[in-house]
């Protein structure tokens, strides 16, 4: 069961914290936000293989040399839960990410 205060719920301490999709994007990156989930829209959520062409690439925690800069799953624009990737059909984990990832500046360490 989840606590209220749990980061997950979006609130942490008392504290609203913002979900990726309120982050600022620059023009850009916002175009590509909305221009893959109107592509899953139209045709369904994305694998590796599926005839659609779009190479997503996935890789799991483990494998994921961005972690420490911020490129993961649980920075990306498209991230639903902990599990569940809005764009693509394989279940993920929060640190791994994929080719389409949409991270915010705000979330990356530039160290
Ligand atoms: S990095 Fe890729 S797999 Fe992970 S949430 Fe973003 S789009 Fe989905």
């Amino acid at each position: 069961m989840k606590h209220s205060s749990h980061p997950e719920n979006g609130k942490y301490f008392g504290v609203r914290i913002k979900s990726n999709s309120e982050r600022e994007y620059h023009p850009a990156e916002k175009q590509f936000i909305d221009a893959m989930q109107s592509i899953v829209s139209k045709y369904g959520k994305l694998e590796d293989r599926d005839e659609k062409g779009i190479w997503v690439g996935y890789v799991g925690a483990k494998e994921n040399d961005n972690y420490s800069i911020g490129v993961r799953c649980s920075n990306c624009a498209h991230y639903e839960s902990a599990k569940v990737c809005k764009i693509i059909k394989q279940e993920i984990e929060p640190g791994g990410y994929c080719r389409l990832a949409a991270i915010s500046s705000e979330n990356i360490n530039k160290g």
